[in-house]
């Protein structure tokens, strides 16, 4: 197929491209994007029936894929389409990062309404190749197609480990402890704000304060140094995604309330259902042996201990004098 021009004096229409030149299109920007990166690794991209793609040798490869729906995940009046796309990618980065492991390409199935400016498809490709570039993670495919609705947005990242070095859920033993990295609830006040407002003169925030930055870096150094005996990504809530370490390990927790680093919203640390339930996150919540020594921060991200892993089941939340409460997950979805 050739490249046509012919459709970028549409660029500003109010409808997308039609499928071949929007597939086009996604194909000239993420070589632009990639221009020179990945050589070696992607041996066939973008145009063919499948990409191929080369797993580093004594390496196993992880797979890992995320909706983001309109209405669920995102509103296309509160947040740039920018926003929208870098985060449509940090979420599956942010998995390839909670196992410790190194993203190899992205693939992205997109779904539109026909009735949506093509300028809001460049913006969300534009945020979401952005941080792909910063990664060094080439866009290798995926489909697009027309949307009943509302805009549907599948990432599907490729990732790959040492062989049998994945950091898994399944790896917490009672007595370790419990970290998190960086602070806790920014994202989740906003869109409590944002709901606050709701009815009032202004409800978009078309420049959130909180950018989730996937803890792929770090996510390497915790695994590479032997640090963390589970790990899991907070998308869902600190109670949630703590839940399933626990579910998955066998195990029940402690989290020491006071420990819990909270974000500043407006200068003030958030309130505490932020910190302790709030989705969007993408920092990393791991395990690590209490004889291990786990360092204040990496790579310039705070690390807190927060609480320890205990026999059985349940987890519980201890206040500063002691006093002991039930910790149930309760991540909850912003945008329905
Ligand atoms: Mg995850």
């Amino acid at each position: 197929v050739q490249v046509g021009t012919s459709h970028e004096a549409e660029y500003d229409s109010f409808l997308p491209l039609p499928e071949r030149e929007l597939i086009s299109r996604i194909r000239r920007l993420s070589r632009r994007r990639i221009a020179g990166i990945a050589t070696g690794r992607l041996i066939a991209g973008i145009g063919d029936d499948c990409a191929v793609v080369r797993i580093p040798a004594g390496h196993e490869a992880l797979v890992t894929t995320d909706f983001s729906l309109e209405g669920v995940h995102f509103r296309r009046e509160w947040h740039s389409p920018q926003f929208i796309g870098h985060r449509c990618l940090t979420r599956g980065l942010s998995d390839i990062a909670a196992m410790g492991g190194k993203p190899l390409a992205a693939f992205l199935s997109l779904a539109l309404p026909a009735k949506i400016p093509q300028r809001w498809v460049d913006g969300f490709l534009e945020g979401l190749l952005k941080l792909a570039k910063q990664f060094n993670v080439p866009l290798a495919g995926g489909d697009t197609t027309q949307s009943p609705g509302k805009v549907l947005a599948d990432i599907v990242v490729l990732g790959s480990v040492p062989t049998g070095k994945a950091v898994l859920r399944s790896g917490s033993r009672a007595g370790d402890r419990i970290y998190v990295t960086g602070d806790l609830g920014g994202a989740a006040a906003e869109v409590d704000l944002l709901y606050s407002r709701r009815g009032g003169k202004r409800t978009s925030s078309r420049r959130p304060s909180f950018v989730p930055r996937p803890r792929i870096n770090l996510g390497r150094i915790l695994r590479q140094r032997g640090i963390a005996t589970a790990m899991i990504d907070i998308s869902d809530g600190l109670s949630t995604d703590l839940s399933h370490i626990c579910e998955e390990s066998g195990v029940g927790a402690e989290v020491w309330v006071n420990a819990v680093p909270r974000a500043d919203f407006h200068k003030r640390p958030v309130d505490l259902r932020s910190a302790l339930h709030g989705g969007d996150a993408y920092e990393l919540l791991f395990t690590a042996a209490k004889r291990t020594r786990v360092p204040a921060g990496i790579e310039g991200v705070k690390i807190s201990a927060i609480g320890e892993i205990t026999r059985g089941e349940g987890m519980t939340l201890v206040q500063s004098g002691g006093k002991k409460s039930p910790f149930k997950p309760q991540g909850w979805q912003y945008f329905g």
